[in-house]
């Protein structure tokens, strides 16, 4: 199906984005060209649902993501759950994002494989599949569990077709291989806090964002 045929699918990419990097950047324009989207919106949280309040404001986090995606047309700064403050629940998002495309629209909501292996811990997860699909990208060390709750939710809801995917609007989980960058947001804030560079983790004006904010010192 060419990308014409498909433009209309919403793609989502959420995350703390503190802050944001190459892994992420190249994980999300690889998707929108895997998934034949115009886009992908990402989605930076307010407050984390399962983790501590990062100590940058939410505005600064987007700041960042809005440098880092300047002149990238296939990814789009998306401040729904800023927006809404509070708690960043998944399932919020996608049930509003799904009342605002309609029932017929496929919606893709992106994540990496540690944040599948720990998707029990979402608020009301095995709804998810409800509103959208999930599209799950390994990291270069993790595995899919092979018992336990996700692995009989996976083996239910797995679709390795990626055109019988795009056939429903909802409900399927695809796993899909495109290789994640060994870098994370925590190696970049340790990596400041211990004097080292983060020039090949994230954009320049990301790190000279940073600099000028004195950001994670
Ligand atoms: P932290 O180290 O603070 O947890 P992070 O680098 O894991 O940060 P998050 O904001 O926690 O980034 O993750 C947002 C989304 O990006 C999640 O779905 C996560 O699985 C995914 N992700 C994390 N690291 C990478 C990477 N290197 N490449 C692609 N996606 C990633
Ligand atoms: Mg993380």
């Amino acid at each position: 199906m060419g990308k014409s045929a498909n433009n209309m699918s919403v793609a989502l990419f959420g995350g703390t984005f503190n802050p944001i990097h190459f892994g992420h950047l190249n994980l999300a324009s690889e998707l929108a060209d895997y998934l034949q989207v115009e886009s992908v919106r990402m989605l930076p949280c307010a407050i984390p649902a399962h983790r501590e309040t990062p100590n940058i404001s939410a505005e600064q986090r987007l700041a960042m993501l809005e440098l880092a995606i300047d002149g990238n047309p296939s990814l789009v700064a998306d401040d729904l759950e800023l927006k809404r403050g509070d708690t960043s629940y998944s399932i919020d998002t996608v049930g509003y994002i799904r009342q605002a495309i309609g029932l017929q629209t496929p919606l893709f909501f992106c994540i990496g494989m540690d944040a599948l292996l720990s998707i029990h811990s979402w608020h009301r997860w095995t709804e998810l599949l409800d509103y959208c699909h999930i599209v799950a990208c390994s990291r270069p060390d993790y595995e899919l569990p092979s018992n336990g709750v996700v692995a009989k939710w996976i083996d239910q809801h797995l679709c390795n077709d990626l055109t019988q995917v795009k056939k429903q609007s909802h409900g399927c989980l695809h796993l899909c291989k495109i290789p994640l960058l060994d870098i994370s947001s925590t190696a970049i804030r340790d990596n400041i806090k211990y004097e080292k560079n983060i020039d090949h983790m994230t954009s320049e004006s990301v790190v000279n964002y940073i600099k000028q904010h004195s950001l994670y010192e």
